[in-house]
């Protein structure tokens, strides 16, 4: 079973690589915060619980996580392994990923470590946008004022999330430091973590990431 986690700050480039990775290794990608942003848009239980927190740029209760994540996991998609981006966010969460994945296998996580300068990081975040019509995130600096999403071809179709604006990707990129980096000395005493230069162009990172994971 193939389990492989993409760890890094908001903006680094955990979601552009997890999808590229998962259709060449024909794995699962499970994004926690496409998981949380889809259950917004349908308003279910889940997405009316954590619309606020996530608008404020704070992190969903553990307890919440924790259901979600073990269903996730445990379900029979996941059979040949996935390709986690957004989970674990704190220590607490890597132990409770750390028990689910003893259940389900005897493989270890493959942890890839994403990193680059914060300066990059708020660069990336503020100018990310989402296509709306097909989900294609794109980097605004590389679209040079085109209004046609690369992906789907549809025009103007691009929107910003509310927690890449300027005052939530602060509060964001304070929890990281504070709660999610920790997450990093936790699996450095595992063997399988693996640090990429995420200022590379996206087309390296991916090179780097599948000689190690192939
Ligand atoms: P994360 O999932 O870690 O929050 P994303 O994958 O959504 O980050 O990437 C954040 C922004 O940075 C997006 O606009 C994306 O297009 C852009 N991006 C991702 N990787 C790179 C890269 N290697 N070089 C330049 N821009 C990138
Ligand atoms: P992301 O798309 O990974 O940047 O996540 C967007 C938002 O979803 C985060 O800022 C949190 O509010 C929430 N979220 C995603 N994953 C988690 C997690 N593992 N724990 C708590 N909150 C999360």
């Amino acid at each position: 079973m193939k389990m492989i986690l993409f760890f890094g700050a908001p903006g680094v480039g955990k979601g552009t690589q997890a999808k590229i990775v998962s259709s060449k290794l024909n794995l699962p990608h499970i994004s926690t915060g496409d998981i949380l942003r889809e259950a917004i848009t349908k308003k279910s239980w889940l997405g009316i619980k954590a619309k606020e927190t996530m608008n404020r740029g704070e992190l969903v209760p553990d307890d919440i996580m924790t259901h979600l994540i073990d269903d996730v996991l445990k379900d029979p998609k996941c059979k040949k392994g996935f390709i986690l981006d957004g989970y674990p966010r704190s220590v607490h969460q890597a132990e409770v990923l750390q028990t689910i994945v003893d259940v389900i296998s005897d493989d270890p996580l493959i942890v890839i470590s994403l990193v680059a300068d914060v300066d990059i990081i708020v660069d990336r975040l503020s100018q990310r946008r989402m296509c709306k019509a097909c989900g294609n995130i794109v980097n605004l600096n590389f679209l040079k004022n085109s209004l046609k999403c690369p992906s789907c071809g549809s025009i103007d179709t691009f929107i910003k999330r509310k927690d890449d604006e300027e005052d939530v990707i602060k509060n964001r990129l304070e929890i990281f430091e504070k709660t999610t980096s920790p997450v990093l000395h936790y699996y450095k005493e595992h063997d399988n973590i693996y640090e990429i230069d995420a200022t590379l162009p996206v087309n390296e990172i991916t090179k780097k990431i599948l000689e190690i994971v192939t």
